[in-house]
């Protein structure tokens, strides 16, 4: 398994050697674009978060397009420079955030460095296995409904160590309880294989990495009449999308239906 060979410690670097080296230039006017996070080269550094208004113009499609794009820089190893502590102060006033994204727990995922997102710009669900109980419905339901989030993402990832635990049939503690919400994945990725499953398997592991996405979007949709009606209505997207834990990228499950109509 080859790990995510990304350096934050370098875009750190860079980060305060930009910081250093824009002291007493103008701060970059973002205040015409849609998108708080827009940049013009690597020297400019984001200072502003979100607005109502900006959040108001997104459409769920312009989400999914930033999210890949973010994407893009995190595989180049690009990150877009913060100024963190006046994001801070900025965002302390309210949070108009474009997304909720869901993901597994694990500590390989850097969610918002993986769409090279800042403060007050994603919400982040997270739990073994990247599926959805009521507490998180709820927290959707808050993050589309309330705070006007345009768009669910729900990320699993390669290597999945709960996916491989499910597939194990691994009992332990609380860990029993929570593999059962994959358990339904497992047995639809191994259709009629006959014998004892193994996470040895790396096809049937990201069979079901893949089901287990699906399902959540599937019991999202069945379990919450809120969001299903945003859906319905085009308010909200829900998209499904795998962590490549070799490259960084985000792969999009069916693609034909994303904006272009391709992953990128
Ligand atoms: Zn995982």
């Amino acid at each position: 398994m080859k790990s995510n060979g990304f350096r934050l410690p370098t875009y750190m670097c860079l980060a305060w050697i930009t910081v250093l080296a824009s002291c007493g230039k103008p701060t970059p006017d973002t205040s015409t674009s849609s998108d708080a996070e827009t940049r013009d080269s690597v020297s400019q550094v984001i200072t502003e978060v979100l607005t109502a208004e900006q959040q108001a113009k997104l459409t769920p499609d312009d989400v999914i397009r930033l999210l890949q794009e973010g994407n893009i820089r995190f595989t180049k190893n690009d990150l877009t420079a913060r100024n963190h502590n006046e994001q801070v102060r900025k965002a302390s006033e309210g949070q108009y955030p474009k997304a909720i994204i869901l993901s597994c727990v694990d500590s390989r995922v850097p969610v918002e460095d993986v769409f090279d997102r800042g403060i007050g710009d994603v919400f982040v669900a997270r739990v073994a296995g990247n599926f959805v109980n009521e507490d998180i419905l709820g927290s959707m339901e808050y993050a589309c409904k309330v705070a006007g989030a345009k768009l669910i993402v729900v990320m699993g990832h390669e290597h999945c160590g709960a996916v491989k635990a499910a597939i194990d049939h691994v009992e332990m503690g609380n860990i029993t309880a929570m593999l059962s919400k994959i358990e339904p994945a497992v047995r639809q990725a191994a259709g009629d294989k006959t014998g004892k499953l193994s996470s040895k398997d790396p096809e049937l592991v990201h069979a079901v990495c893949e089901a287990n996405i699906d399902n959540t979007i599937q019991t999202i949709r069945s379990q919450s009449v809120i969001l299903k009606e945003m859906e319905d209505a085009g308010a909200i997207r829900i998209v499904g999308g795998i962590y490549d834990m070799d490259d960084g990228s985000v792969q999009f499950l069916h693609p034909e239906e994303l904006p272009g109509g391709m992953n990128q």
